[in-house]
């Protein structure tokens, strides 16, 4: 394995080395593209012990996927880096053709033709003390991830804004014993009478720090002093998608209503507004679990590749006219 980035232009580079990132990459490296991924290290999953949800990889550890998936891409002749873009722009055109450059902390550089964007979002907890340090196991977000392994327990929502209540009724699905914290986030009377409707009781006391115990969520200490048993608490984060690194590309971005996150704005196969920029996974698609991910990624790719098929014979029609 080669941390090497090329000396020359490569067809594509693909900042963001996730289930997009390297689906994205596969199709190229498939279809006889250069292309380097680039890839920090810290993907969305990484602290969830193993994947649930998507066909045949379903249980399996996330960075077990992510491995098999760079080898996958090298097979056929793709490059993988571990590496931070810190900075990634246009550059001059080639003979009608663009280019793009993108550096990496660490001083390397990589010239492309065309930039997959790739890079996920990060999660944004709410601010309560104890709560981050259990992230992805004793606190989650996603019914479909982790929600049958957390089936029947002592379950606790802490509310983060006006989605909390249908991602209350969602995990209520998958235990009747669900307790759900309002944190001074406003619930009205209707909202109360669909929690209650559900068996859901509704603690309106200050939550004051998620209590540790046996390696694990033991329970919420209110403002009042009392204690509350949870064996494990569910919220809804603000996804931010990552754009470190990103600016000089100036790819619009997009908040969602109701502070729930900001992403890149895409169409149609991860096409932008920016001529040869795609993006592809959770930095545009913020509900996108692992297969919509890859399956993103793999539809970015294949559109890249056709739009370079395309000026690829536009060039050889002008060489052939000349
Ligand atoms: C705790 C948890 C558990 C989850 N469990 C499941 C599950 O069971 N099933 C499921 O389907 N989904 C699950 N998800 C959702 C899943 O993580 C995402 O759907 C998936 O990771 C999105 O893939 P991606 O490629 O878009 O982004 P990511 O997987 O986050 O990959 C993005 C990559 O880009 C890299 N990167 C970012 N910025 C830069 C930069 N500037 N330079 C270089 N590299 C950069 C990051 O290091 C990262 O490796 C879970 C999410 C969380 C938070």
């Amino acid at each position: 394995m080669s941390d090497a980035v090329p000396a020359g232009t490569v067809d594509v580079v693909v900042i963001g080395g996730g289930a997009a990132g390297l689906n994205g990459a596969l199709m190229l490296a498939r279809s006889r593209r250069s292309v380097v991924v680039v890839d920090s290290g810290t993907p969305r999953n990484a602290p969830a012990e193993a994947m649930h949800g998507f066909l045949v990889l379903d249980g399996m550890s996330p960075l077990e996927i992510l491995e098999r998936g760079r080898e996958q891409v090298r097979q056929y002749g793709g490059r993988v880096v571990t590496g931070e873009v810190v900075e990634a722009a246009p550059a001059a055109p080639v003979a009608g053709d663009l280019r793009f450059t993108v550096a990496l902390a660490d001083g390397r550089t990589i010239t492309a033709r065309r930039v997959l964007v790739a890079t996920g979002l990060r999660d944004v907890l709410p601010d309560v003390p104890g709560l981050a340090e259990h992230w992805g196991r004793g606190v989650v977000h996603c019914p479909y991830c982790h929600g049958w392994e957390v089936r029947d327990e002592a379950l606790g929502v802490l509310a983060t804004g006006p989605a909390s209540v249908h991602h209350a009724l969602l995990f209520r699905q998958l235990t009747d014993d669900l307790v759900y914290f309002t944190r001074g986030i406003a619930l009205d009377a209707e909202a109360r009478e669909r929690l209650a409707a559900r068996g859901i009781r509704v603690v309106d006391t200050p939550v004051e720090e998620v209590v540790a115990g046996d390696g694990g969520v033991a329970g919420l200490r209110l403002a009042d002093g009392s204690f509350v048993a949870r064996s494990v608490l569910a919220v809804v984060t603000r996804m931010q998608a990552r754009a470190e690194g990103l600016d000089g590309l100036r790819l619009p971005v997009e908040d969602l209503p109701d502070g729930l996150g900001r992403r890149f704005v895409s169409g149609m196969a991860g096409t932008t507004e920016v001529p040869g920029v795609w993006v592809a996974g959770n930095a545009t698609d913020l509900a996108a679990q692992v297969g919509a991910s890859a399956a993103a990624g793999a539809l970015a790719g294949a559109h890249i590749n056709a739009q370079l098929v395309t000026a690829d014979t536009d060039a050889a029609l002008l060489r052939a006219a000349a």
